[in-house]
C-alpha cells in the first residue's frame, strides 16, 4: 500500500503497512517485526494489551464523551492515582504532548502574573530539545529546522545550551520565570543530562524563585524504569508535561504540577473539550494499573540492563560501525559512525524484522515496549548484527 496522495506530505513514511500487533510484534503481509521503536515511545506495554484491549473495550459500551462541564467518574478515579503516584498536587489532562506542553507554558507565566510579577514571563529553554510543532512549542525548542517559515516564533523564551549550566546563570534575570528542560533528549539522539546538571538547575530555580518543568513527553512514564524520569534524577520539579506512553497508544497528555506552580491555574483560565475524556481515562488507568504493579520496574530495570549489555558488545563487535551506546533504561541510542547514515541501518533493520526509530547525530533509538523480556534482547541483538554484518567493509 503506498501513501495517499490526500495526505498534507509532512511526514516521511516507510514503504510498510502495519495489519495489527500482538505484544513486542506487529505484522505486516504475514511478517512479524519486533517492535523496538513502539510508535516512538508510546506503546509502553506493547500491542494490545489484555488489560488495555478490556479497559477501552468494556468502557466503549458505557460512556466515551462527555463534557468537562460535568463531573466524570473516571477523570476523578485516574487524576487521583496518578497524582498519588507522583509529586504532584494537580493534574492538567489534554490529548498530546505539545498540549501538555502549552499548559506548562501558560502555567509558569500565569504563576507569576497572579502574584503581581508579569514582567517574569520569559523561561529559559535548551538547545537540542524537543517540545513539540505548535507555535509555541516550536519556539519554546527554537530549532532552528522547525521554525523555518513559521516566524514570527512567539516571543518569551531564551534558548541556551544544553547542559551548561554557566549559560542558565547568564540568561537568567528579573523577567525569568522558569526554565522549561527535556531532561533526556529524544529526537535530538538520546541526549542524557548528568544528574549534577539537573541537581544544580533545581538550587538555582530555589535560589532565584523561578519555577522547574520537565518535558517527560518522551523519557517518562516508565521509559528509564521508574514512573517518571525526575526520579531517576532525584530531583522534585514544579511541573511535569507527560504524553505519549501515558495511555499507551491512546491519544493522551498530562500536565501535572504543585500546588504551588499551579496558583494561577484557576475557574476559567483554561480548557479543553476532549482531554481526560472517558475513553482516554479508561485506558490511562489500565497502563498506570500495570505499571504500579511491585514487580514491574524491578523487571523493566532488569531487561534494561541486559539491552544495554547486549549493545555495548555490539558496539565490541563492530567498533567501526558504532561509535556509543548511550541512554538510561529502555530509552537508548547506538551512534552510527557518520561513514553510514543512520538511515539506512534503520532501512536494513526493517528487512531483517527489527523496527527502530532514527534520531539526531546519526543515532539510532532503541524504544521498545516495556515488557521485553530476554529472549526479545537476544533476537535483537541477533538482527541488529545482521544488519550491521551488510555494512561491514
Ligand atoms: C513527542 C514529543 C513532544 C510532542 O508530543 P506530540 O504528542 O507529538 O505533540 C514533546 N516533547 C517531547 C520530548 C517529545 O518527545
Amino acid at each position: 500500500m503506498t501513501t495517499s496522495s490526500k495526505l498534507l506530505p509532512v511526514h516521511k513514511r516507510y514503504d510498510i503497512t502495519f495489519s495489527h500487533g500482538e505484544g513486542v510484534y506487529l505484522f505486516s503481509e504475514g511478517k512479524k517485526y519486533l517492535d523496538f521503536g513502539a510508535g516512538i515511545a508510546v506503546n509502553a506495554l506493547g500491542h494490545c494489551h489484555p488489560k488495555m484491549v478490556e479497559a477501552i473495550t468494556s468502557q466503549a459500551k458505557k460512556l466515551w464523551h462527555v463534557s468537562n462541564i460535568y463531573n466524570v467518574a473516571e477523570l476523578n478515579n485516574y487524576a487521583e492515582k496518578l497524582v498519588n503516584a507522583t509529586f504532584a498536587d494537580y493534574v492538567f489532562f489534554c490529548n498530546s504532548g505539545a498540549e501538555s506542553i502549552e499548559c506548562a507554558i501558560k502555567m509558569i507565566r500565569r504563576h507569576f502574573y497572579v502574584k503581581g510579577q508579569a514582567n517574569k514571563n520569559r523561561i529559559i529553554t535548551f538547545t537540542g530539545a524537543f517540545h513539540g510543532r505548535t507555535i509555541a512549542t516550536i519556539s519554546a525548542a527554537a530549532k532552528p529546522k522547525y521554525l523555518e517559515g513559521f516566524e514570527p516564533a512567539l516571543p518569551g523564551f531564551d534558548n541556551v545550551t544544553f547542559g551548561d549550566i554557566e549559560a542558565v546563570k547568564k540568561a537568567i534575570t528579573e523577567n525569568t520565570a522558569g526554565i522549561l528542560i527535556e531532561p533526556i533528549q529524544g529526537e535530538e539522539g538520546i541526549k542524557v543530562s548528568d544528574k549534577k546538571f539537573i541537581k544544580e538547575l533545581r538550587k538555582l530555580a530555589d535560589e532565584k524563585g523561578l519555577l522547574l518543568a520537565f518535558d517527560e513527553v518522551q523519557c517518562g512514564m516508565g521509559r528509564v524504569g521508574k514512573l517518571f524520569a525526575y526520579e531517576y534524577y532525584e530531583v522534585k520539579p514544579d511541573i511535569v508535561s507527560s504524553a505519549k506512553a501515558i495511555a499507551g497508544g491512546f491519544p493522551l497528555g498530562a500536565c501535572l504540577a504543585t500546588a504551588d506552580a499551579a496558583n494561577g491555574m484557576t475557574l476559567g483560565v483554561h480548557g479543553t473539550t476532549y482531554g481526560g475524556n472517558p475513553l482516554a481515562m479508561s485506558v490511562a488507568n489500565s497502563v498506570l494499573e500495570v505499571m504500579l504493579e511491585k514487580d514491574f520496574f524491578p523487571k523493566v530495570q532488569q531487561v534494561a540492563a541486559e539491552l544495554k549489555k547486549a549493545l555495548q558488545e555490539l558496539q565490541k563487535d563492530f567498533p567501526n560501525l558504532i561509535d556509543e551506546i548511550r541512554g538510561v533504561g529502555l530509552m537508548l541510542g547506538i551512534k552510527i559512525n557518520q561513514k553510514i547514515e543512520n538511515v539506512e541501518v534503520v532501512k536494513s533493520l526493517i528487512k531483517n524484522g527489527l523496527l527502530t526509530i532514527p534520531a539526531g547525530e546519526n543515532v539510532i533509538r532503541i524504544l521498545p515496549p516495556l515488557i521485553i523480556t530476554s529472549e526479545h534482547v537476544a533476537e535483537a541483538k541477533e538482527k541488529i548484527a545482521k544488519s550491521l554484518n551488510e555494512f561491514k567493509d
